[in-house]
């Protein structure tokens, strides 16, 4: 334990290190950004192929991976987004006001915004379906079926087939870009506490005694 907190102090001088806390805090102000971004409006991206369509997507404090396969994939407006989608990437973005409409489709009662995009993968899951999986907890969830059966599917050419849904919380990945930035105003901390009081910045031996270099680490004492 010691030696990994001296190995993060001691790395925190290095170039890698100060690079690393740098692009884990522009992707920590990213995710907060989508995080806050994300009770307004949705965002993502599609690709589809002729045989499946995959999907990435950022809404009301979770990031998705939505994947269908299986079934004759068109080109179409889809139920749960205004972007028209056609083979290969398609950016999509819809404001909630999108999915007022949805609401006010079915008398103003039941399904919200979450429901019609959030739970769309979920919509189509079949219990029925002996590989079928749906686990969640804390804001994660794993859907997966292999008769996804959508109630919207005849209308809008969704394809029927296998489902697969990966949810992680944007707090999850906030939190995991918030280490190192952390770990490093932590030790910088430490550090001027250190020096403020005589100790070796290292490992904390009392260097008032010592000329240049530390008795116990052998650091050096301007370092
Ligand atoms: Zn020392």
């Amino acid at each position: 334990m010691i030696t990994r907190s001296r190995w993060i102090l001691k790395s925190n001088n290095s170039r890698l290190f100060l690079i690393a806390v740098s692009l884990s805090l522009l992707l920590l102000l990213a995710t907060l950004a989508l995080w806050a971004r994300g009770y307004s409006a949705r965002d993502g991206v599609w690709y589809s192929n002729d045989r499946a369509r995959y999907s990435l997507q950022t809404y009301r404090g979770r990031i998705w991976y939505w994947e269908l396969s299986g079934g004759h994939v068109t080109s179409d407006y889809v139920w749960n987004t205004p972007t028209k989608l056609h083979a290969g990437w398609v950016w999509d973005s819809a404001p909630n006001s999108y999915y007022d409409r949805f609401r006010m489709m079915y008398g103003g009662r039941g399904l919200s915004a979450e429901q019609f995009t959030i739970d769309a993968p979920a919509m189509g899951y079949s219990p029925a379906d002996p590989h079928a999986a749906n686990w969640q907890a804390l804001g994660f969830r794993y859907l997966h079926t292999n008769g996804w059966v959508p109630i919207a599917q005849l209308s809008w050419n969704y394809p029927t087939a296998r489902s697969t849904a990966v949810f992680i919380p944007h707090w999850a990945i906030a939190a995991t870009f918030a280490f190192l930035p952390a770990t490093a105003m932590f030790a910088a901390l430490r550090r001027r506490h250190r020096a403020h009081r005589g100790l070796c910045q290292f490992c904390g031996y009392d260097l008032r005694a010592s000329e240049d270099r530390c008795p116990e680490c052998g650091a050096s004492k301007s370092a």
